[in-house]
């Protein structure tokens, strides 16, 4: 769980599939979350502070972000089946589920926030914890988080002011 710099990629993917809400995008970028919340309250995973706790294999481990990010990016392309663009709505969307795994892939094992934390997991198992563990000083947690969600913001809002704006076509000679 990186925080909120997973809902920049949200943000940036717009420009993508600009028919879609970009609240759909970003809620896409949360969906691994979204299903450990689920998971836990079922009792499939373990929080953190449970000393038989396992690594989040159900949501988090790099199969399953797979499996999920096939299975919503199907849904999305179900969901979107009125469109021309429907296989591209597929597609970002599915690319928006995986991309959570990539960030928490780019930041855990996250130390600075939790000691006990030692990466996420391939499969399940005795499957190997992995991440290149860039939250491992506090200071780069802020700078992330906040530099990500600002450049995310900032692909959003341009492509935004051009897309109302309009460039006048060139005139044909
Ligand atoms: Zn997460």
């Amino acid at each position: 769980m990186a925080g909120i710099a997973h809902a920049a990629v949200g943000l940036a993917a717009k420009p993508l599939v600009p028919e879609v809400n970009v609240g759909w995008l970003i809620l896409g970028t949360f969906v691994l979350d979204i299903l450990w919340v689920a998971f836990w309250c079922v009792g499939l995973e373990t929080s953190p502070a449970n000393p038989a706790a396992h690594p989040p294999w159900w949501d988090h481990s790099l199969l399953m972000a797979v499996v999920w990010s096939v299975l919503f990016g199907l849904l999305a392309y179900w969901l979107g089946r009125r469109s021309r663009h429907r296989t591209s709505i597929g597609v970002v969307f599915g690319l928006m589920v995986f991309s959570h795994w990539v960030l928490d892939w780019i930041t855990h094992p996250m130390t600075a926030l939790s000691l006990s934390d030692k990466g996420i997991p391939v499969a399940f198992g005795n499957s190997p914890l992995v991440g290149l563990g860039l939250y491992r000083s506090l200071t780069v947690v802020w700078v992330t988080e906040i530099g990500g969600l600002l450049a995310g913001l900032a692909v959003y809002i341009v492509w935004r002011v051009r897309s109302k704006h309009p460039q006048p076509a060139a005139e044909p000679v």
